[in-house]
């Protein structure tokens, strides 16, 4: 310790015994957190993957977005994650400003994710509007559907702020997934690198191959009301498809 914090620490503890007061702790931030979805399906018709594979003929499953907005140290904090594919350039801001405008906080405050389902949209605005500009037959997303989606998360998550609870305690865990996550590259039984492992291998020798470097850990992060459990986040890194390209 150097000689001018000592200093500063003994004026301080002389001030608190001078002081006909108790010393107190700051006060702990009072969180609060409530929960929202909202339903992001894309029309039929409407490209998936960003015109990659074929458009949406039937819906076989609802996407949709997840999210909780925490509250109570700063500005809210909102967390979505949406059943999509990607969600780039200007979508992203687009997304974010307008979830951040509904709860009265800030852009770089939102955490926005997209899961990467492959049978799914991937937005991105300024090549739509570029495609649209030059009158080209492709279509990467339709940008009055993303404005709705959009609207709709944003309703989402300002509505959800009235059933705010407080939040009494903050979990955390984690646990090792097996057989689910592998790397692209992997050593063969020669000991070569390999990487014929793609999105979809069916090849049962390739898919059989080691696992690879990997995280294997699945990680929780989960909020409390006492023993009612608020809300839970896990996290694992996947390429997260066994099929795709279906239209559904
Ligand atoms: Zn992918």
């Amino acid at each position: 310790m150097n000689p001018t914090r000592r200093d500063a620490m003994g004026a301080a503890i002389a001030l608190t015994v001078g002081s006909p007061f108790a010393p107190v702790r700051a006060a702990e931030p009072k969180l609060t957190l409530a929960t929202f979805d909202a339903e992001v399906t894309i029309p039929i018709g409407h490209p998936c993957m960003g015109g990659g594979i074929a458009p949406a003929k039937e819906i076989v499953d609802p996407l949709l977005a997840h999210g909780f907005v925490l509250s109570g140290a700063g500005k809210p904090v909102v967390f979505v994650a949406l059943d999509w594919c990607e969600i780039r350039n200007g979508a992203y801001d687009l997304f974010r400003n307008a979830v951040a405008k509904a709860v009265g906080t800030e852009p770089v405050r939102v955490m926005l994710c997209a899961l990467h389902q492959h049978d799914a949209p991937i937005v991105d605005l300024e090549a739509q509007q570029l495609l649209e500009k030059h009158k080209a037959r492709g279509a990467i997303c339709d940008l009055a559907f993303l404005e709705k989606a959009v609207s709709r998360v944003a309703d989402a998550a300002k509505t959800c702020l009235k059933t705010a609870r407080p939040v009494t305690h903050i979990g955390t865990g984690e646990a090792k997934v097996e057989k689910v996550a592998s790397n692209r590259r992997y050593l063969d039984e020669s000991g070569k690198v390999q990487y014929n492992r793609t999105s979809a291998s069916r090849d049962p020798k390739v898919r059989a191959g080691e696992e690879g470097t990997i995280d294997p850990l699945l990680k929780t992060l989960s909020f409390w009301n006492g023993d009612t459990p608020l809300c839970g986040l896990s996290a694992y890194a996947t390429h997260p498809m066994s099929y795709y390209g279906k239209a559904g």
